[in-house]
């Protein structure tokens, strides 16, 4: 889950890491009023949405006076911000963050995130920040520093030096450094956050290291354990079927580009499932594991969220019956066509427990669906009633 630049630079403060002064606003006149009173100019006010690139996208602007902190407000509240991670659809923008400005005399870059092939957390940085960590990696891979911290081990002094070596830090910025590090260190650790990002990290005229921009994403798995994470959470700025799946707990991803919705049990085999439409020849519109013991409702659920993408022009299930029986499937299924009209082709393929009260049931409803007898003839089925 991702959370606000200004929310992220709340639990850096609460960690030690230095932020400027400022404050979250939703409206005009607020934003003016913090302006006012950080009591230094130039003030800076930023657009706060959950993608990185406001700056190019024209939502990030200086101001000078009370006049030009207004006149910025203004125009940022409200527009639409199309940036590089926005898509062109772009992103409405309903918070703003106003802080101090500062002197900046070079831009860096920070970041730490799992590193899924060496199975240890990976600190990179960079003396080219301000700009994307991947167009950096392209053009001048050598000014990216990459320490790899053992899990057991933590983040040791000489890895945390390492990193400050490679920033080229003057000497009393870079101690500062070192503390900086360590303590977000321990906030990604602490909160599970699958990626923590500063950039830029800026080295101030006076040699003070600050961070003015600050990402942190968690691992969704872990929400339960953080509520103050969860109360960070801007439904806004989410896509309203995963905010459903969320609510009732099913592990939903919408794709770009397909139109077959598909429902499976368990992770694996719904990767599976997907292989299987494409090799049929379509393009699944999304991931969805109900999970082993989904009950009736969560069946129902999941079925309306599919149902309500209109991209979605047909739709595989894919069950095989073990802690949820296929009698449950079936009922939970009925419940859901009933409710809501279905005007798609269905193709049903499930196995495994109370198999032939399943599909008994599914057949007596009188429901114009297909039932396939195996994987392959599940997708070549789906895939032949999209076309
Ligand atoms: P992003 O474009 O979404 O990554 O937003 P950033 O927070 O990184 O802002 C973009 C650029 O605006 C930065 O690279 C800085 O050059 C500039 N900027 C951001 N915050 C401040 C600030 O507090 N003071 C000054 N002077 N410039 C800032
Ligand atoms: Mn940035």
């Amino acid at each position: 889950m991702k959370i606000h630049e200004y929310q992220a630079m709340e639990l850096f403060a609460k960690y030690g890491v230095p932020v400027p002064k400022g404050e979250a606003v939703f409206d005009v006149e607020s934003a003016v009023e913090v302006a006012a009173g950080l009591g230094s100019w130039p003030v800076v006010v930023k657009a706060q949405i959950h993608a990185g690139g406001r700056g190019k996208g024209g939502g990030v602007k200086l101001a000078k006076n009370i006049a030009e902190a207004r006149e910025h407000a203004k125009s940022i509240l409200g527009m639409t911000l199309v940036t590089r991670q926005t898509g062109p659809k772009g992103r409405l923008v309903r918070r703003l963050l106003v802080e101090e400005g500062c002197r900046i005399a070079k831009e860096l870059y920070l970041g730490i995130l799992p590193d899924r092939e060496t199975g240890m957390h990976l600190v990179m940085a960079s003396a080219a920040g301000g700009m994307e960590i991947e167009e950096v990696a392209e053009t001048s891979p050598e000014r990216i520093v990459r320490v790899y911290v053992d899990p057991l081990a933590g983040l040791l002094d000489y890895q945390a030096r390492e990193v400050a070596e490679g920033l080229g830090l003057p000497k009393a910025a870079s101690k500062q450094f070192l503390g900086m590090l360590k303590n977000l260190f321990r906030l990604y650790l602490d909160y599970d956050a699958s990626m923590l990002e500063i950039n830029p990290l800026v080295l101030t005229e006076d040699d003070k290291v600050l961070c003015l921009d600050a990402k942190i994403d968690v691992d969704s798995n872990a929400l339960y354990r953080h509520p103050d994470i969860l109360a960070y959470r801007d439904t806004d700025e989410e896509d309203p079927h995963e905010i459903d799946a969320f609510k009732y707990g099913l592990a939903y991803i919408k794709l770009e580009g397909g139109n077959v919705g598909n429902m499976v049990n368990g992770a694996g085999l719904a990767m599976a499932t997907m292989d299987a439409i494409k090799a049929a020849g379509a393009a699944p519109a999304n991931f969805l594991d109900v999970g082993g013991g989904a009950s009736a409702e969560k069946i129902a659920n999941a079925f309306h969220i599919l149902l309500s993408d209109p991209n979605i022009k047909g739709i595989l299930i894919n069950i095989f019956g073990g802690i949820l029986r296929c009698d449950t499937l079936a009922n939970g299924v009925l419940a859901a066509v009933r409710e809501t009209k279905l005007s798609v082709p269905l193709v049903v393929r499930m196995e495994g427990t109370n198999v032939e009260e399943g599909r008994r049931i599914l057949r007596e409803s009188g429901l114009p669906m297909i039932t396939a007898d195996s994987l392959t003839d599940a997708a070549e089925k789906i895939a032949a009633a999209v076309k």
